[in-house]
């Protein structure tokens, strides 16, 4: 079954009497392991979008199914309680707490799930080390390179073990040679069986994915296997 599934999916938002229709009728099916980029112009929908499969928020009409779970009626709480669980986030501005270690930050997620303080920094160090910066973890984020940032996000992001990584612009703040060495992170995830999303506008980043999904006035405009990449499988 797949990981992700959407049926006719649409979002209205209401404005005073006018109605912004952000998403018309989205219908996409992504399974375990796959690496997709949501591509798109300004406006077409793609926060909206990552914002519904990341349950943020929920369709205004259609269904989704997240792990055979219907969660397009959901309540906040529950959706809080699935998000917690079933997704990992990373952001193109790393949303790192300013005063907490890079441990601490990985940690953080683990909090809510209930384990020991020593359990979640076994837990918190072997996804520092995944990402390559075991010997940061007592660092905070000031004292870390743009790259090194969102290497913590990305271990924060993998220490709950999610069904799915949700990458809104992961590189949007880094310079170029540091995109493609998170670029090359994200492409070891995948190769690990990681599901990866991730929203983009730059072509070179989307490149490293498997399946390009373009958006365009709320609608799929289309859905292609990515041939680039196609070789490295
Ligand atoms: P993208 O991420 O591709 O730039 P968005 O999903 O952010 O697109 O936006 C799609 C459309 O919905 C745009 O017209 C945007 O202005 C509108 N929109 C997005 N969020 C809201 C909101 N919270 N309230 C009203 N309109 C919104
Ligand atoms: P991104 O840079 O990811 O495309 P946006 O700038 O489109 O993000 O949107 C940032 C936030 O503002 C989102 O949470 C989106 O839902 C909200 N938003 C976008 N457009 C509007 C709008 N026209 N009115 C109100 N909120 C909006």
């Amino acid at each position: 079954p797949p990981v992700i599934e959407t049926s006719d999916i649409s979002k209205v938002y209401r404005m005073g009497t006018e109605e912004i229709h952000a998403l018309r009728s989205v219908t996409i099916r992504i399974q375990r392991g796959e690496y997709v980029a949501f591509m798109g112009p300004s406006g077409s929908g793609k926060s909206t979008l990552m914002n519904i499969v990341g349950c943020l928020d929920t369709p205004t009409t259609g269904q989704y199914v997240l792990n055979g779970k219907d969660v397009s009626r959901m309540t906040d709480n529950q959706l809080a309680d699935v998000r917690n669980r079933e997704i990992g986030f990373v952001f193109q501005t790393f949303n790192l707490l300013p005063r907490a270690t890079a441990l601490d930050n990985v940690a953080l997620p683990l909090i809510y799930a209930g384990y020991s303080k020593s359990e979640r920094e076994a837990r918190a160090m072997e996804s520092l080390r995944s990402v390559g910066l075991e010997t940061r973890a007592k660092h905070r984020p000031n004292e870390l390179s743009g790259g090194q940032r969102q290497r913590v996000a990305i271990a924060r992001a993998l220490v709950n073990n999610p069904s799915i990584i949700l990458a809104d612009e992961p590189t949007g703040n880094l310079d170029t040679k540091t995109s493609h060495e998170i670029m090359d992170l994200f492409e070891a995830l995948y190769v690990k069986g990681n599901t990866i999303i991730m929203v983009t506008h730059e072509e070179d980043i989307a490149r490293y994915s498997h399946r390009i999904v373009r958006l365009r006035d709320g609608l799929i405009e289309s859905d292609l296997p990515n041939h680039d990449v196609a070789t490295h499988q």
